[in-house]
C-alpha cells in the first residue's frame, strides 16, 4: 500500500480510472498519478509540456514519493491564470498533484490569443526563471547551458 507524499503514516485509496489507476489521500485529498495515466486524462500537449518541465527540476522537495519513498523534486508549470507548484518523483515516472491542481491543469487551455495579461506575464516569468537556474547550476564554459536551453526548445520525448 503507497502512503501519502504529505501525511505521515497515511495511505492512500486506489481509484479506478477508465484508462488506469490513481492514488489519493483521503485525507489531503493529494493524488498520485503515473505519467502513463495522465497522458490519458490531460490533453497530450499539457502532458508533454508538464512532464519536460518536471524532468528539467533540480529542486528537492519536502514530499516524499509514495511508490519509492525518495524526496520528490519540486517544479513550477504555468497555468491559465497563474502558476503550479508540482511534485514530481523521475525514478517511478509519477507525478503528485495536491488537492485541486489536477482540476486546475484540466480546464481547457486558452489559445495564445485569449492568455490575460497576467498568464503571459507568469510564463515570461517562468521561463526566465528557469533559464537562470540552468545558468546558475552548470559552470560557465561548457556550453552545456546553452545545449540545454536548446533542449528545452525541441521538446523532446522521454521514456516515460
Ligand atoms: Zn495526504
Ligand atoms: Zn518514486
Amino acid at each position: 500500500m503507497y502512503s501519502c507524499a504529505k501525511c505521515p503514516g497515511q495511505s492512500l485509496v486506489r481509484i479506478e480510472r477508465g484508462s488506469g489507476l490513481s492514488f489519493a489521500c483521503p485525507e489531503c485529498r493529494g493524488q498520485m498519478i503515473g505519467i502513463g495515466v495522465l497522458r490519458q486524462l490531460l490533453p497530450k500537449p499539457v502532458v508533454n509540456t508538464l512532464w519536460q518541465t518536471a524532468i528539467r527540476s533540480p529542486d528537492s522537495g519536502t514530499a516524499h514519493c509514495p511508490g519509492c519513498t525518495m524526496a520528490m523534486q519540486t517544479f513550477m508549470t504555468p497555468v491559465p491564470g497563474g502558476t503550479l507548484t508540482l511534485d514530481v518523483c523521475k525514478r517511478c515516472c509519477l507525478i503528485w498533484f495536491d488537492d485541486q491542481e489536477l482540476e486546475a491543469l484540466s480546464r481547457p487551455e486558452p489559445t495564445e490569443k485569449e492568455l490575460s495579461p497576467e498568464s503571459k506575464v507568469a510564463m515570461a516569468k517562468f521561463q526566465v526563471e528557469w533559464e537562470r537556474q540552468q545558468i546558475e547550476n552548470r559552470p560557465i564554459g561548457t556550453g552545456q547551458g546553452w545545449e540545454a536551453f536548446l533542449y528545452w526548445l525541441k521538446m523532446p520525448s522521454t521514456g516515460c
